[in-house]
């Protein structure tokens, strides 16, 4: 992938990546080809330099060899006429001892004889060579001429050095041959020259003669035989002067290329030449070359470095460039496919480096429709140009905060009228060096749906009204601004009496109507201000924020009761239900929802359990034993949930003789961590809660599930009484739970009876009635318990068709303590089996009771006495032991009912 981007960024960026070498190159091209030039030009002078010298240097060897070859003239000359003058008395060892001819360069002088014999010398003949001898005597002797001759030699015996011989013929006084003078000088003398000039190493001098011969040569240090010549060639010297470059090998032995210049001496015929090696010569030229190539060579470095450099640098800022524009196609592909709005803005910065605007580099079609314009039209736009004051200076601000954190993001809702047109959008910033990566997303429809959501979670369904979650994320707030303004806050919290029932008794559909017209009373007595939430069933929260006083809060309390006091129409029927009110305020009696809604809770509780209708404030003193009670409904619920509950049963036993004839039934609840926990405690509470029902419920399936056991096992079934509350009644069908679980379990309507109290029968609305007469109708009997704590008058018991009445304990309890105990029972007893009712005795504890009972007359009895209520495993012991009281009290006759 990577591999494939360099690829196409390599072929793209081609020209760049050649544009630098070339360029190099090029220069690297003009630099070599001047440098080239100018060094040809400066070989030319050096070459033009180097033929003028050696032209010069043959043109003064020539006039060195001249004086040279004059001296030996003139001195032939002289010896000539001194040997003619001193007729043969000459004596050239004696001129030597006295200095003459001593010089090195004379190899030999002597005078020779028309015989060609010695006559004086210098030197030993051995020095000289007959051929020569024999040569130039014959020579002198064929011709009269007195000219000097000059002829090439080897030194004699030795053989090693070349000589020149100067000879000159004698004549007598005749003029006649008379023999030869010679003068022989070591050839190295005509060399001389080459001493006085720097020839260099290579260079070379010669002294050449008509033929070619080389009467002089010297190469370097060395002089050189004839023999042992440097030329290969000598052709050049058809002319009499001349200079020029002779290539090594056609010209010299060595194979060294020379500048060679040459001049003819005129007067004799030899010519003068010089050699210079061009080593030698174009020494200064070679040396101004390597300096010029090696400023080239250093500046052609210089310059491939700069390009390789450059190259790189170009490629690298190519690269970055390819880079982020790949990075921005990719971003911008990559938000083309979205519907957000994506945009990239460049900070202008003023001269003090604050930015004042930006500039709009790149957005993507999406960011163009928020605009509603074309992309085209609005890259290069500035801020300022889209947005006005103040919306600019807000713009400018955030912008500038996120050139400084480098990151945010926001949910702006958008006034109307926005350019946008739009109600919502999420807005994220993102810099990137001095740029901000821009995003905006229209977000209005997830918005709506937010606010439908938190609509719909903060507002109750049924009524419209908000609810608990509202209030949840309410309170807080509206506690924070009555801590900040120094305000009070009230809660009213509403329970309906009677909702329940209306529920029960005449459906949900209906309960509902009930509800919503519960709420807009409640509404109805309000200021605008204040708030009423329904936290649920029959329960509502009034809020009153702010609130001056208790007063004003008891106010909107009173005026409730008011608005409850008329009663609600379902139909044709009217119904009435009240409202207890629980009020706590804020700060006095709380600082905290949680604590404020409690506190209002328990005030209500208060109120409902003390009879209801009012409305209460909240105080502490309520709230240890109203918690506890609510803690307990609590635990009831869930007592219920866990089937905590069993049934424990007390014997009634038969006065007269002492059999078991029938059992109560009392429920126990067998708590997880408080243990058992007696019926005076929780019934109550099951009762003012509503449980009551559903536990009744579950008493009444217990019990038969029991009395089902105990027939599995073969024994005698007793009749067993029930306990049935007065709230049992509310929902109406407590004879409809007592059929099914009868036939459930297979039991026999006779064997269960029913205990309802006093207050039970006095329901107001007389629902009661009905369902007494349903149950008696089953087969159930009925039973009055708690006889003579209430006001039931007879012609109550009479209507009611009850069955039997159970005197209460504190009767009992009187019997032999007090005259009014023993006189109450009678009249309970002869009243009722004057009305055809049995009586229970309830509470038993003595013996002394017991008889007294007998001797009463009363039907049953049931106590601590005869047993404690006991266990279903127990009660079976008992069963089968039959006969409970050891010597039923024989004192007064057995009475019998039917007398
Ligand atoms: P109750 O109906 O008057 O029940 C008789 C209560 O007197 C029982 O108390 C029983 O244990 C107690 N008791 C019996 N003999 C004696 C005795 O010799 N001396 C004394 N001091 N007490 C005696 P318990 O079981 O605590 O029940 C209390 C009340 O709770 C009952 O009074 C009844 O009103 C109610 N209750 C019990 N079970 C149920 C039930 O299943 N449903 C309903 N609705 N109420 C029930
Ligand atoms: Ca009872
Ligand atoms: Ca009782």
């Amino acid at each position: 992938m990577v591999e494939m981007r360099k690829a196409d960024f390599l072929k793209a960026n081609l020209r760049l990546i050649l544009a630098w070498p070339l360029l190099g190159l090029a220069l690297a091209a003009v630099l070599w080809t001047a440098t080239l030039l100018q060094l040809q030009a400066e070989k030319k002078v050096a070459q033009q330099q180097a033929l003028g010298n050696v032209a010069s240097l043959s043109r003064a060897y020539s006039q060195y060899l001249l004086r040279t070859v004059e001296q030996m003239d003139q001195l032939t000359l002289q010896l000539k006429y001194e040997w003619e003058n001193a007729h043969g008395k000459l004596r050239l060892e004696q001129l030597k001892t006295r200095g003459m001819y001593a010089m090195p360069q004379f190899a030999l002088v002597a005078i020779f004889d028309r015989k060609g014999q010695a006559v004086t010398s210098t030197a030993p003949m051995q020095r000289l060579r007959d051929t020569e001898r024999s040569d130039f005597l014959l020579r002198h002797w064929r011709s009269n001429s007195s000219a000097l001759r000059i002829a090439l030699g080897r030194e004699g015996q030795s053989g090693a050095g070349t000589l020149v011989h100067f000879t000159r013929r004698l004549d007598d006084a005749d003029g006649n041959f008379d023999g030869v003078l010679l003068i022989s000088v070591r050839s190295a003398y005509f060399s001389e020259f080459y001493d006085s000039v720097n020839f260099g190493k290579l260079g070379m001098s010669a002294m050449v003669g008509e033929e070619g011969e080389l009467f002089s040569v010297r190469l370097g240090s060395t002089v050189l035989v004839p023999e042992g010549a440097p030329f290969l060639d000598t052709g050049f010297l058809d002319t009499d002067s001349g200079a020029m470059q002779s290539g090594g090998r056609t010209a010299f032995a060595d194979a060294q290329n020379r500048y060679v210049g040459w001049h003819a001496l005129k007067a004799y015929p030899f010519t003068a030449v010089v050699g210079l090696a061009d080593t030698q010569v174009l020494q200064p030229y070679q040396e101004t070359r390597t300096i010029y190539l090696g400023i080239a060579t250093a500046v052609s470095l210089l310059l491939l470095a700069f390009t390789c450099i450059a190259t790189g640098l170009s490629l690298r800022l190519a690269w970055r460039h390819h880079q982020s524009e790949g990075v921005r196609n990719a971003y911008r592909m990559a938000t083309e496919g979205t519907s957000d709005g994506f945009y990239i803005i460049a900070a202008l910065r003023n001269a003090d480096g604050v930015i004042i605007d930006f500039e709009l580099v790149d957005c993507n079609e999406p960011g163009a429709d928020f605009f509603g314009v074309r992309r085209e039209q609005l890259l290069g736009m500035r801020l300022q140009s889209r947005a006005h004051e103040p919306y600019f200076r807000d713009l400018m601000h955030n912008y500038r905060a996120a050139m400084v954190s480098g990151f945010s993001e926001e949910e702006i809702e958008l006034a109307d009228g926005n350019p946008f047109k739009l109600r919502w959008i999420r807005r994220r910033l993102v810099r990137s060096g001095d740029r901000l990566a821009v995003t905006l997303q229209d977000i209005s429809a997830a918005k709506l749906h937010e606010q439908d959501l938190r609509r719909v979670a903060n507002e109750d369904g049924l009524t419209g009204l908000p609810n608990r979650y509202w209030l949840q994320q309410f309170l807080p707030g509206a506690l924070a601004r009555a801590a900040l303004g120094g305000h009070m806050l009230a809660l009213l919290f509403i329970d309906f009496d009677g909702f329940k029932d209306i529920n029960d008794t005449q459906g949900h559909a209906e309960g509902d109507k009930v509800l919503r017209a519960a709420s807009l009373r409640l509404n109805a007595v309000l200021r605008p201000g204040d708030h009423v939430v329904r936290l649920g069933g029959d329960e509502f929260v009034v809020l009153l924020d702010p609130v001056e006083d208790d007063s004003r809060a008891e106010q909107v309390a009173q005026r409730i009761a008011i608005a409850f006091d008329e009663p609600f129409y379902l139909g044709a029927e009217r119904h009435k239900m009240g409202a207890s009110i629980g009020i706590s305020v804020y700060p006095r009696d709380g600082a905290e929802t949680e604590v404020l809604m409690k506190n209002a809770d328990i005030a209500m509780y208060a109120v409902k359990t003390a009879g209801k209708g009012h409305h209460r404030f909240f105080q502490p003193a309520l709230f240890e034993t109203i918690r506890h009670r609510r803690e307990l409904e609590q635990s009831l619920v869930t007592a219920l949930e866990q089937d905590e509950f069993l049934v424990v049963y007390q014997p009634r036993v038969d006065t007269m003789s002492g059999r078991l004839c029938s059992m109560e039934a009392l429920v126990r609840w067998q708590h997880p961590v408080h243990g058992m926990v007696p019926p005076l405690e929780f019934i109550p509470v099951a009762e003012s809660s509503g449980l009551i029902s559903q536990l009744g419920e579950v008493v009444i399936e217990k019990v038969c599930q029991q009395m089902a056991r105990w027939k599995t096992y073969g024994l005698q079934l007793v009749p067993v009484s029930i306990n049935v509350s007065a709230r049992q009644f509310g929902r109406g069908d407590v004879h409809r739970v007592l059929a099914s679980a009868l036939s459930r379990h297979g039991i026999d309507a006779q064997l269960i009876e029913v205990e309802i109290t006093e207050s039970a029968m006095m329901d107001e609305q007389n629902r009661a009635v009905e369902q007494l007469a349903a149950i008696r109708a089953l087969g159930v009997r009925l039973l009055v318990d708690d006889f003579g704590t209430g006001y039931s008058s007879l012609s109550q018991l009479q209507k009611f068709a009850m069955d039997g009445l159970k005197i209460d304990r504190a009767f009992t309890m009187e019997l032999g303590r007090s005259e009014q105990g023993e006189v109450f029972v009678r009249a309970i007893v002869s009243m009722a089996h004057a009305l055809g009712m049995s009586v229970v005795a309830e509470g038993v504890e003595t013996r002394e009771q017991l008889d007294m009972l007998h001797a009463l007359q009363c039907n049953e009895v049931q106590g601590y006495f005869i047993s404690r209520p006991v266990p279903a495993e127990q009660m079976l012991e008992l069963m089968l032991k039959r006969f409970l009281i050891e010597h039923p009290a024989r004192t007064h006759p057995p009475f019998s009912l039917a007398s």
